[in-house]
């Protein structure tokens, strides 16, 4: 079972801590209320394999890490710098 995050839309929830993760069925429906407090959630996308950016990286920085760097032209069009 996938774990979800979720964040309450709006206020504060002292049961749930206005945060939560929950183990749920790819074939549940998506979850609109915390279990807890029933105020309603949104899930959040999990950012675990998210790498932290400290600073901004220009694009030489990038190219030099061995990226390449794309820059959106047109509508699917992109342009290789
Ligand atoms: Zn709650």
């Amino acid at each position: 079972m996938p774990l979800y995050n979720y964040e309450l839309i709006d206020g504060e929830c002292k049961i749930c801590g206005g945060k939560f993760e929950l183990r749920r069925p790819v074939s549940r429906t998506a979850l609109d209320e915390c279990p807890l407090c029933r105020k309603p959630v949104r899930k959040v996308i999990a950012q675990i394999h998210t790498p932290k950016i400290l600073k901004p990286v220009s694009v030489s920085e990038a190219k030099s890490a061995g990226f390449k760097i794309y820059k959106r032209r047109d509508k699917g069009v992109y342009e290789q710098l």
